[in-house]
């Protein structure tokens, strides 16, 4: 294993982050989990590690600079994976301030306790140290059908309340390398689908929906074009980026599966016809409805993860195909953790994604 062995998340309550969690545990590494638990943290996506003496949990904000100091100066991780953020595109249309504050001035503050954190080391611990940034593809805005995936050194063009938050924290975190010399790496992502998604995202929304026999209110005419990648295989990536990747670079990590988010409905309709068929006989993409568009919504995202592949030895191991089945049979098999977010917390309709 690399030179950095204990390492703090935050953001580990969510879907990317708890997989990151998971993952690290499994493969040796001491986690220390930071998260404020908004209403996309569930500690129940953790059940797998949570006994393990690898692995702790502290509740906290990343804006509360004076907590996350705290803690930093009690784990003493070798290097930070950040992940904490608002995340839903509709969210931050509906109301863009917490966007702003999570994951603008949040990002800010963090990046200010860890470079007092990374001041208070030994050369040896700093030249080890890394801060890595999660950050996302809708940070290059919407591309044609016809031109090429995003490459690292593409402009920032963000759409969204969302898009515009990252790529303004993307941006701090880069400040913070070139004028402080925080070791910094980032990672840019595309549409990320597998088990324990908040059941508001597009892929287990539909799942759900289908099965309840709801509605699959699809926006616009479906014809959006997303990129998908397995969280899983994107945890993989995040643990190369995290302990291989060169400071100050920043590395797309895409899953060369573009898709118009009509035809994930409909793949997914085809594999509940074969795993679950209705009782009545009839095929779940009857139950496809379009809804008006939502404001704003980027035509294609697509990133070309060249860079994550032959510098960092990366390649996703699942198909859009094989992912997506096993994510299928995931949320058949998962009710305990999904059933109380449905009814708790969120039942929606509209089928959109990123
Ligand atoms: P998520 O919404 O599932 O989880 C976000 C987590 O952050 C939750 O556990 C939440 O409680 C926590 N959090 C929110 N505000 C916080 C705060 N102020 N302090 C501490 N914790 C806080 O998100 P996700 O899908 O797992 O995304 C993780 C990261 O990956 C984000 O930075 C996101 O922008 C990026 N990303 C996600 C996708 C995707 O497809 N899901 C795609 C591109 C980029």
């Amino acid at each position: 294993m690399a030179a950095i062995k204990r390492v703090l998340v935050t953001g580990g309550a969510g879907f990317i982050g708890s997989a990151v969690v998971r993952h690290l545990v499994d493969r040796g590494y001491e986690v220390v989990n930071v998260d404020k638990l908004t209403y996309s943290g569930n500690l129940e996506s953790l059940r797998s590690v949570a006994g393990s003496p690898a692995y702790r949990f502290c509740q906290a904000d990343i804006c509360d600079q004076p907590s996350i100091q705290a803690i930093l100066a009690d784990a003493q991780p070798d290097g930070i994976m950040h992940l904490a953020a608002e995340t839903h595109v509709d969210r931050s249309i509906d109301g863009p301030a917490v966007f702003i504050q999570t994951n603008t001035v949040g990002t800010f503050s963090l990046l200010n306790a860890a470079l007092d954190y990374w001041r208070s080391l030994d050369a040896d611990r700093q030249s080890r140290f890394r801060f890595h940034h999660v950050s996302t593809d809708e940070v290059y805005g919407p591309l044609s059908m016809d031109s090429e995936a995003a490459t690292e050194s593409c402009t920032y063009v963000p759409s969204s309340p969302y898009a515009a938050s990252k790529a303004a924290s993307d941006h701090f975190v880069n400040a913070w390398h070139v004028t402080y010399g925080l070791p910094v790496v980032s990672t840019n992502c595309s549409n990320n689908y597998g088990p324990f998604q908040f059941p508001e995202k597009l892929i287990p929304l539909t799942i759900l929906n289908a099965l309840d026999g709801q509605p699959l209110a699809v926006y616009g005419r479906g014809e959006n074009v997303r990129d998908w990648l397995h969280v899983e295989d994107h945890a993989r990536a995040l643990e190369l980026a995290l302990t291989r990747g060169q400071p100050g670079q920043s590395y797309n990590v895409g899953g060369r599966a573009e898709l118009a988010n009509i035809d994930v409905v409909q793949m997914i309709c085809t594999i509940l016809d074969r795993l679950r068929p209705r009782a009545d006989g009839s095929a779940y993409r009857e139950l496809i409805s379009f809804v008006p568009d939502r404001p704003g919504h980027d035509l294609r995202y697509a990133l070309n993860p060249s860079k994550v592949e032959s510098e960092l030895g990366w390649a996703a191991q699942e198909t859009f195909e094989t992912g997506l089945e096993k994510t299928v049979r995931w949320f058949m098999d998962n009710e305990w953790w999904w059933g109380p977010l449905r009814r708790e917390k969120y039942s929606g309709q509209r089928l959109g994604a990123g």
